[in-house]
Order: structure tokens, then sequence, then C-alpha cells
């Protein structure tokens, strides 16, 4: 297949990024710090801090690393919702040259530990909330350094952390559920405000970020992510953001937890080099408190999964916000629906952009074109220096139309899977990185999923994709949302079945059937109703297909 570019996009952007200009996040962070100082960089519970506050305690929190025994390259955990606390973790670790492990904060004790000691983590900052998690597990891992973080802690305004070195409601050590080692987080920044900072020569080629992916197939896998790799698909969005974002100007709504990928590069890392706030948001699942605070904000840019659109579309108050400034909504991280894109488009008055990624390529592969007018059901083209190709089971491309598993290349694929050379082998052969997505490419070089592989349905050999179905369900006005699985049948191998949270109890199996019999072919009409109060769903608001075919 050719390459295609996106219209107006310079694809000639280096594929190997210019080491003199960015060579690490560091870099970037550090000329970000230099231009929009007194900016403010992050918004979270109503306070706020500047990029010049995020300098002085990144590089506290650096120095009190570097003084603490841990050395370059050691992994540095951190477990917590979206905090200011969180910034300040994750440069503080970037610019003492070590690697960060986002580790979701409601992992249970056997998710935690295998992150912990997967990656050979020396420390954690750790919310205190779930420090009973870490309690049950502490003994197995290689933890020297406990950092305990209260939702309250970055609620005084941060200059009296840094300068009132008083702070009053750090106790003594704490012993609390019994974690050895741990010290406050507020206490560590106190300490390295008086301490050296070195800063290490950060490399391309250094690992920057540890992320863990693939957890609900198995055991996860530590997505090796470098500097270069970061740098590499910052700049690739970059290319198309400078079109659309003024530096400095904007105020970006943060409701996808940043220890995901999505939010980690499409909002912190992609907004601090644009000098623009990030506005936190904690708890994404209070529907009602997250409008509040969009009410209380002028919002430019939104990113987020369809689930976090459709629950702020069914929310009373979302429709009143004020609209007017808002210049860019991108979705992405699970197929976005088109009833809920045209609902948003209708509200909001602006197209929801999709996008299409994964932790594997730090994630951006594919975006639609900015200039779009309406939601068309695409992923979009590649971005800058992207190729992609789709084959067929034998690995021969397919032809233009056909489905094909989508094969990636391009500066932004991994290093590889943490101690996994054989996961690695399978995943990435000759610089293609295999998505397990099955996508089509039409005539004009935009890219459609059709689904998973693993998630594919076969109804008497014909291939059924559950986003077809669930699309389908979600036109239905008292369908709140659905989710179409596979379950074995005598005759046919498998049928559909498609499990859904109805709006009112009115709302029959055979009503669903019958809508879904006006949209779809016979195989693809789901023979099995169920109805359940909620779908099981991952943390960034992804269905959990395969938890429903497990139970
Ligand atoms: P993760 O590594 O958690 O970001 O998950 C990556 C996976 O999310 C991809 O392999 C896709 O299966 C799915 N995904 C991401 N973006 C989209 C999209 N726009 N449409 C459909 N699936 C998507």
């Amino acid at each position: 297949m050719e390459k295609i570019w996106l219209n107006n996009y310079d694809p000639r952007v280096p594929a190997d990024i210019d080491p003199d200009r960015y060579s690490s996040i560091v870099d970037i962070f550090e000329q970000s710090i230099e231009k929009y100082s007194a900016n403010v960089s992050y918004i979270n519970m109503g306070k706020s801090i500047t990029f010049a506050e995020l300098d002085t305690l990144s590089r506290d929190f650096a120095a009190y690393l570097q003084n603490s025994g841990l050395k370059k390259g050691d992994a540095v955990a951190i477990m917590m919702p979206n905090l200011i606390q969180y910034p300040v973790a994750l440069f503080g670790i970037l610019r003492a040259g070590m690697t960060v492990v986002n580790v979701n904060p409601l992992y249970t004790p056997r998710e935690l530990q295998h992150q912990l000691t997967d990656s050979n983590a020396k420390a954690i900052i750790i919310v205190e909330n779930f420090a009973c998690t870490l309690s049950e597990v502490i003994k197995d891992t290689a933890l020297d350094i406990v950092l305990l973080t209260s939702l309250g802690d970055m609620l005084n305004p941060l200059k009296k952390v840094v300068t009132n070195l008083v702070i009053k409601h750090v106790k003594k050590m704490i012993p609390a559920y019994n974690l050895p080692h741990a010290i406050k987080f507020l206490k560590a920044l106190k300490q390295g405000h008086s301490q050296s900072y070195q800063r290490p020569e950060v490399t391309g080629e250094d690992l920057a970020f540890l992320q863990y992916t693939g957890g609900t197939t198995g055991l996860s896998k530590g997505a090796m992510l470098t500097h270069r790799n970061i740098v590499a698909n910052l700049e690739q969005t970059s290319t198309i953001l400078e079109n659309i974002v003024e530096t400095g100007k904007e105020l970006v709504v943060t409701a996808l937890p940043l220890y995901h990928i999505f939010a980690l590069q499409g909002n912190c890392l992609t907004f601090v080099k644009f000098g623009c706030p990030n506005l936190l948001i904690t708890n994404p699942r209070d529907m009602p408190g997250f409008v509040a605070e969009m009410a209380k904000y002028p919002f430019t840019v939104i990113t987020g999964v369809n689930t976090l659109f459709n629950g702020l579309l069914n929310t009373p108050g979302f429709a009143d916000l004020d609209f007017s400034r808002l210049k860019f909504a991108l979705g992405g991280g699970a197929a976005v629906q088109r009833p809920v894109a045209e609902r948003w488009q209708k509200t909001t008055g602006l197209v929801l952009l999709e996008g299409y990624g994964l932790t594997e390529c730090c994630p951006t592969v594919t975006v639609n074109p900015p200039q779009l007018e309406a939601y068309k059901g695409s992923i979009g083209m590649p971005v800058p220096s992207t190729d992609i190709k789709l084959v067929d089971e034998e690995g021969n491309e397919v032809p233009l139309g056909e489905p094909g598993e989508m094969l990636v290349k391009g500066p932004q694929v991994m290093k590889g899977y943490l101690n996994r050379p054989d996961a690695t082998a399978e995943m990435i052969v000759d610089g293609w990185l295999a998505t397990g997505d099955i996508a089509i490419c039409d005539e004009d070089g935009y890219f459609y999923i059709v689904d998973r592989k693993k998630d594919m349905i076969l109804v008497s050999g014909f291939n059924v994709f559950p986003n077809e179905i669930e699309e389908v369900a979600a036109m239905h006005d008292d369908i709140v949302e659905a989710a179409a699985i596979g379950v074995p049948h005598e005759v046919s191998g498998e049928i559909v079945k498609l499990v859904v949270v109805r709006k009112h109890e009115n709302l029959s199996e055979k009503d669903v059937i019958e809508h879904c019999r006006i949209h779809l072919t016979g195989y693809k009409i789901p023979k099995k109703v169920e109805f359940t109060d909620e779908l099981p769903k991952s943390n960034v608001g992804k269905i959990l297909r395969r938890e429903l075919r497990d139970k």
C-alpha cells in the first residue's frame, strides 16, 4: 500500500527526531518552563500551579530521589488519580533520569504486585487511600521508598509548600498500613528543596515510561517507551495541533486518567509543550461534579473516550455549558459511536474528531484532519512518519476496501515489552507492530476499524464485528449503552448476544431485536438480549467485552 498522508500535514517530519533539538521529554519540559514560567500548568479542585512552581517542585522531587540512593534508570511507580501531585511526581522522576511506571490506583493486590515486581520499581508515590493494597504486597517487591500523599495535599497554595517549610499536616514517619520506609510526599519535597540536584544526561534511548498494558488478557506487560518514542509521537501530533492550538492560550479538560497513555501523552505532555493548563478531573464518574467543574473554566480542548462523551451528553446541565471557545474535541481509545458523535456536534457545535492509537505506539497512530466537517466513522489517516499496512492471516496485504489486521511502523513504536523477548518478537516483526485491530482503508486513504481480532464473533462462518452491532444499538433512544458478544450455539457455532443498559423497563428483548432487524442483515442480528444495570468497563471507560463473555 502506498504511503498516505493527511491533507495539509507536512509528511516530511523526520522519522528520527533531531537529537540536537529534543532528545528527551526533559528537554521539552525545560523549554516550556523557560518560555511559559508565569502560565498556569495544572488546575485541580480549585487550585492551580504555574509552570515556575511545577519547575521548583519537580526539581525538588528529582533532588530527593537522587539523594535517596536511587540511580539513573531506576523505575519509580506513581499510583494516583488525576491530582496536581501527579505532574510533580512525573516530571520529578523524569528529571532525575529515572523511569516512570504508571499504576492504575484501582488495581487489586495481585495486579499491583505483578506490576511492581515485573518493573522492579524502587520507589512509589501513592495516594493514602490505596495504601492498604500496597501493604498486602510490599514485602514481595523491591521498593525502598514509599511516598504517601493525600487528596488534599496540594490544596494549600503551593508556594507555602515550597517556602514555608513548616508543613502542618506532615506527621511523624508513617507506619500506616504497615508500610516500611514510608514518608509523606510533601516531606520528601521539603527535603529535596534543600538538597543538590544534578541534571543527568537523558538520551533518546533512555526509558521514559514502562507502560503496562494487556491486563484484561492475562498478566499485563510493560511496554518500554523511550524518550525518543514519546518525543517522536509528540512531534507527530503537534504537526496537526499546531494548526489549531495557540501556545499559552488553551485550557484542556483532562478527565481520562493520566496513568493511561492517552491522557498522559495527549493532554499532560502535549499541553506542557504548548504551555497551556490541564484542568484535572479527579473523579470523572461523578458526572454532575465533572460538569460543574467544566462550568467554572473557559475550556477550549477536551479529550475522551466514547463512554465519557456519552456520559457528559446524558448529564443535566452539560448542554447549557458555554462551548463558544471550544476548538478541539478528540475521541479515541475505543470506537467513537456515530450517535454519540452526532449528538456531540449538535450540542457543542464542534465535530468530535476521532483518533486511534495504542499503548505500544505512545499512543497515536491515526487521527482525522481537523478540518473535517462532520463525523465520518473513520479513525482518520496516519500521523506523519507512520506507515500502515493491512494484512490477512498469512501476512499478505489485502486489497483496498477489504478488512485486514493493521500493522504499524514508525518512530513511535515501542522498544519492546520488558522481560518478554518472545512476546516482543511476536508483536514486532521487521519494525512492523501487529495491533490486533482489524481495519479497512477507503479510496481516499481513510482507515476504519472494524474490530479487535479477538472480539470478532463468528456466526456460521460469517464475521460479525461487535462495534457495528453496538453502534446500531446506540441509535435506539431507549438504550443507554450496549455491548455485543458471541455466545456458543449448536448450529451456527456462535450467535450474537447483546447486553443492554436501558433507559426504562418498558424496553423489551423483542423491541431491541426488532430495532436491530431494521439495520442489520440476518446473521448479525442479536438472538439474545440481556438487560443489565451497568456494563463492566476499564478505568478509562472501555467496555470489557471479555468480562461479559467470561460470565
Ligand atoms: P490501549 O493500549 O489501552 O490504549 O488500547 C489500545 C486499543 O484500543 C487498540 O488496539 C484498539 O483496539 C482500541 N482503540 C483505540 N482507539 C480506537 C478507536 N478510535 N476505535 C476503535 N478502537 C480503538
